[in-house]
């Protein structure tokens, strides 16, 4: 789909099944995906192929039906198919860049941390405007401007927002993870203020099982050809941990009637 195309269907989307939730969202309202899916297949199969580019669009056309044009309000897109699940092991290079649910378990955030999403700079040559992407913790500057000047550009402005760091461990009880012993992590980031927000702040805590909604994105880091993976979560889904979660095949069902009697 082309993007004036899914501003189009976004429009009709919302206009038609998400005003109320758009007037009432202090921060963030959500957004089904099996009602999007329903409704218009190809814009959802489009979130799951392309989901930076195509939250950024929700993201537009929300700001088209808040009438008070002071909050910033996201579309959490909650509720994906099974087949878009993962637990961190399993996460391949095919994911990356899609639409997909994280599930674990927290076992590490940091509180709220302040970083630099991206820094204006100016040429003092030829006045030219270079906007630099900080996406690693070393901050970065631009090296040389398109009129040929090398060297120290004048800093004019920086883009700070908040986020949280999270660490996400399998969980074992998971019936996927029934085999496997150990827990392995993964490093999550969360940004955007709605995801700090108080509300959801005081939600997320080491234990909680979760399901992280997102895609995975590779940064280069500076002066390397590494890249680090980094999770952009969309959304956050907190789930229940009971003995229904708990998986008992009809084996060991059986054995445990037989002690039980
Ligand atoms: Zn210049």
């Amino acid at each position: 789909m082309e993007p004036p195309e899914v501003i189009e269907e976004f429009k009709h989307f919302f206009e038609n099944n998400c005003l109320g939730d758009i007037s009432n969202a202090a921060s963030f309202f959500e957004v089904d995906f099996n009602k999007l899916s329903k409704w218009n297949l190809d814009l959802a199969n489009e979130l799951l192929d392309n989901p930076e580019e195509t939250i950024k669009a929700a993201e537009l056309v929300v700001k088209l039906f808040d009438s008070t044009k002071e909050k910033s309000i996201s579309a959490w897109f909650v509720n994906l198919p099974n087949t878009q699940h993962r637990n961190a092991w399993e996460v391949r290079k095919d994911d990356i860049g899609k639409m997909i649910g994280l599930k674990g378990i927290i076992n590490k955030s940091t509180s709220i941390i302040h970083i630099c999403a991206s820094a204006k700079f100016e040429c003092p040559v030829c006045g030219n405007i270079i906007n630099i992407l900080q996406l690693d913790s070393t901050f970065k500057e631009p090296s040389k401007c398109g009129c040929g000047r090398k060297g120290k550009m004048t800093l004019l402005d920086k883009k700070i927002i908040d986020t949280i760091k999270l660490g996400l461990a399998d969980d074992l009880m998971d019936k996927d993870n029934i085999d496997r012993s150990i827990a392995r992590e993964k490093i999550s980031i969360l940004s955007g203020k709605d995801l700090t927000s108080h509300q959801i702040d005081k939600r997320i805590k080491p234990g909680r099982k979760v399901i992280l909604n997102g895609y995975f994105k590779y940064h280069q880091k500076t002066n390397s050809t590494e890249f680090d993976s980094i999770f952009q979560v969309n959304s956050i889904e907190f789930l229940q941990v009971g003995w229904d979660t708990v998986f008992i095949n009809n084996k060991v069902e059986k054995s445990i009637i037989e002690l039980a009697k």
